[in-house]
C-alpha cells in the first residue's frame, strides 16, 4: 500500500531502523536508508530493499550530528528516490555512567544525534508534506522517554524531549493530513543494547548475566526482548489509512515495562 511513497530511516543501517526499512520496502515503498557500517553490507541491505519493494533504495551517510549534512540527505532524497513522505527519526546512541562523571561530548552527541536531528529533519520535509497534504512522521523514542533508569541522563534527557516534540509538531500539523507519532521500545535486542553491557557491567560491578537478568528484563515484566518485526509493524501500522486520527501519541511497545 506504500507503492510511490518514499521513506527515509535515519539510523537505519542496523537494529530497528533496519528493521523499520525492511518493512515499509515490503510495503512497497521506495527507502533511504542513513547510518554508519561496513559499506558493503549497507550496499547489501539497499539492494535487499530493492528487491522487497520492486522500488529504488539508496542510502545516505549523513551525520546527524550535523545539521547541514541531514539537509543535504532529505535533499538528495528528493532528487534519488523523490520528495519524503514518511519520516523516520531513529539514529541513536547510549552511553551508560553516573552523571556527575557523564563525558560532555557524550552528553552534547546524544542530543545531537536523538533530538536535534529529528527538528533538521522535520523542518526539512514538513514543506513538502504540507503541499501534498499527506505525511507520516515516526520518532523512536524509548520507555525511556516516559520513565527513567540511572545512569542514562543524557538518553533518558533526549528521548523525553524528542515526545515532546513529537506532540509540538503532531498539533501543529494536525489539519494538514500528517500525522507524527512516538514509537516507544522496551528493550529490543540490537547492537545498541549488546554494546551497553561491558558498561553497565562495570558501573554496577555485575556479570553479564547479571546485567541481561537484573538490569535489562528486570523491568520488563514479559522477561522477553521486543523483537525488531514488531516495532516495525507499528510503524508500517501507523502509515495507514486507518492510523490516520492517530497523532501526537507516544505508544508503548515494551513488554509492559511502563505499566508498572
Ligand atoms: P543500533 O545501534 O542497532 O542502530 C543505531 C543506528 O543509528 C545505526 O544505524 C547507526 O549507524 C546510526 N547512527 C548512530 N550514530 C549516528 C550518527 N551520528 N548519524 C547517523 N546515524 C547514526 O541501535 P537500535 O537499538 O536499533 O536503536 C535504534 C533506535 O531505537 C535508537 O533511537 C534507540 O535509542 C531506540 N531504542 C532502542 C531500544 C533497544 O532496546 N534496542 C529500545 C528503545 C529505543
Amino acid at each position: 500500500f506504500l507503492n510511490g511513497k518514499t521513506a527515509l530511516i535515519t539510523g537505519s543501517t542496523s537494529g530497528i531502523g533496519g528493521g523499520y526499512a525492511k518493512a515499509l520496502a515490503a510495503e512497497g515503498a521506495a527507502v533511504m536508508i542513513n547510518g554508519f557500517g561496513d559499506e558493503g553490507e549497507i550496499d547489501a541491505l539497499r539492494q535487499e530493499l530493492e528487491s522487497l519493494s520492486g522500488a529504488k533504495a539508496a542510502y545516505s551517510k549523513a551525520d546527524m550530528t550535523k545539521p547541514e549534512e541531514i539537509r543535504q540527505m532529505v535533499a538528495d532524497c528528493a532528487e534519488q528516490l523523490g520528495a519524503v513522505d514518511i519520516l523516520v527519526n531513529n539514529a541513536g546512541i547510549q552511553h551508560v555512567a553516573p552523571v556527575d562523571e557523564f563525558p560532555e561530548e557524550k552528553w552534547d552527541a546524544i542530543m545531537d544525534i536523538i533530538c536535534n536531528s529529528a527538528f533538521h529533519t522535520t523542518k526539512a520535509v514538513l514543506p513538502g508534506m504540507k503541499e501534498r497534504g499527506w505525511g507520516r512522521i515516526i520518532n523512536t523514542g524509548s520507555m525511556h522517554s516516559k520513565v527513567a533508569s540511572p545512569y542514562k541522563s543524557a538518553y533518558n534527557a533526549a528521548k523525553h524531549a524528542i515526545a515532546g516534540f513529537s506532540k509540538t509538531v503532531a498539533l501543529e500539523v494536525a489539519q494538514e493530513g500528517i500525522t507524527v507519532n512516538t514509537i516507544s521500545p522496551g528493550y529490543a535486542w540490537t547492537p545498541l543494547v549488546e554494546n551497553q553491557i561491558p558498561d553497565t557491567m562495570k558501573a554496577r560491578n555485575m556479570t553479564r548475566e547479571q546485567v541481561m537478568n537484573d538490569v535489562l528484563l528486570a523491568g520488563q515484566p514479559t522477561k522477553q526482548f521486543v523483537q525488531i518485526e514488531q516495532i516495525a509493524a507499528l510503524a508500517v501500522f501507523l502509515c495507514k489509512d486507518e492510523a490516520s486520527a492517530i497523532t501526537g501519541a507516544n505508544i508503548s511497545i515494551d513488554g509492559g515495562w511502563t505499566a508498572q
